[in-house]
């Protein structure tokens, strides 16, 4: 048999390794021909001795020495340094995994696209900053976005193209992350550690604050809008602490279909990278009557303004969502150094939204333009 060809971008970070212990259970079917990472060469030469991928890139190229002394006996390109990571997604693989975390994911990601690479989309910061671009190059390439963002995963496996006028709505679920039982004084005293300290998921930093401040889910209402066909106010957020329905549609005939699985990234992984055929997967089945309740309520708005700022953002639309994605990414770096209270986040997102004027994103150009503008003013 043929094996396909997998490129990941990111293999090293939470996604990354997930993909790569799914691969690991179907060698005969799937072969790693590139491997690239930021910085964490250790692990990435660990990796590439494993799957034998014919490139590996480290984007920072202080660890180029290493990786190559370490790389040296076996046949592997070895290469450095972003416009290395962004060339090789020029070369046409079966599936490229997008998961480099943020906007640094964009142009590999839309390389890969117009290479006519299907996509494993796990990074959303590219979508939500230039998803129309994106899917219009998709479009073009005849490339196949696939998400792999878990609520998206599973609104894409319910989702009835042949019924897109009776569908009346999707659901995204959220945890509600770490602080959903926090009263407003706890609130205001968060440190680091609580706030990567995801209770269902385990993952990398950026994405885990994202969770607890809820503006990963506030970025999830823009990448569901980018994704399918439905208008803005489609889209809602139920709160479900148990994170074992990951997404709903509802339908005209009242009817109601949700996807479940127990909270593990390789579910979503594996139905991308086999899509639209399904593999097996080893891990632990969903035990209904071990779980016994499933819980919902309303998200807090008030609690958690970057529910309330998304709306403002999508309705704009334009370079909104992009600056809302770049100050958010300069604010939780500065969250993760100590520079800012974690309550401070939302607040300069909200502010720096506030100091660029609105205007209409055509091109790649633009997209790198108001992330560069919108990074330079936060603060
Ligand atoms: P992570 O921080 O664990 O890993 C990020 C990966 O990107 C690492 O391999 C890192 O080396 C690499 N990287 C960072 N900057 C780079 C650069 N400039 N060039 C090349 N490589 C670079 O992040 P993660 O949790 O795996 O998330 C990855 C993406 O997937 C994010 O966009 C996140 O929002 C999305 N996502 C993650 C999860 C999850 O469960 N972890 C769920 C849904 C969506
Ligand atoms: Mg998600």
């Amino acid at each position: 048999m043929i094996k396909k060809s997998v490129a990941i971008f990111g293999s090293t970070g939470s996604i990354g390794k997930n993909a790569l212990q799914v691969i690991a259970q179907h060698s005969n079917q799937y072969q790693v021909t590139i491997l690239v990472a930021g910085s964490d060469v250790k692990t990435l030469v660990k990796q590439a001795k494993i799957f034998k991928p014919k490139y590996v890139a480290i984007n920072d190229e202080k660890h180029f020495f290493e990786l190559k002394k370490e790389l040296a006996d076996l046949e592997i390109e070895v290469l450095t340094g972003h416009k290395a990571v962004n060339d090789l997604a020029k070369i046409k693989v079966d599936f490229f995994l997008s998961a480099i975390v943020g906007i640094a994911a964009l142009i590999p990601t839309f390389n890969a696209i117009k290479a006519g690479s299907n996509i494993g989309m796990a990074n959303k910061e590219c979508l939500v900053a230039a998803g129309d671009l994106m899917l219009k190059a998709a479009q073009k390439s005849g490339s196949k976005v696939l998400p792999i963002d878990s609520e998206h995963n599973a609104i894409f496996q319910i989702f009835e193209q042949q019924n897109l006028d009776k569908i009346e709505r999707i659901i995204l679920t959220a945890s509600g992350g770490p602080f959903l039982n926090f009263s407003p004084t706890q609130m205001e005293n968060i440190t680091v550690a609580q706030a990567i300290r995801h209770p269902n998921w385990s993952m990398g930093a950026k994405i885990s604050v994202d969770s607890a401040t809820m503006m990963n889910k506030a970025l999830e209402v823009i990448e569901a809008y980018r994704l399918f066909p439905i208008g803005r106010e489609q889209i809602e957020i139920v709160v479900h602490p148990e994170s074992i329905i990951h997404g709903l549609v509802d339908y005209a005939d009242g009817s109601t279909l949700a996807m479940m699985s127990l909270p593990d990234m390789q579910v979503p992984i594996s139905y991308a990278l086999s899509y639209p055929k399904r593999i097996t997967i080893k891990h632990p089945k969903l035990d209904l009557a071990k779980i016994s309740r499933l819980n919902f309520l309303a998200p807090d708005t008030k609690k958690f303004p970057a529910l309330k700022l998304v709306k403002e953002v999508l309705e704009a639309d334009g370079n909104a969502p992009c600056i809302f994605n770049a100050a958010n990414e300069i604010a939780v770096a500065k969250f993760l150094t100590g520079e800012i209270a974690f309550e401070n986040i939302v607040k300069i997102v909200a502010k720096t939204l506030d100091k660029i004027p609105y205007q209409k994103i055509s091109s790649l150009e633009d997209v790198i333009e108001f992330n560069r503008q919108a990074k330079a003013q936060t603060h």
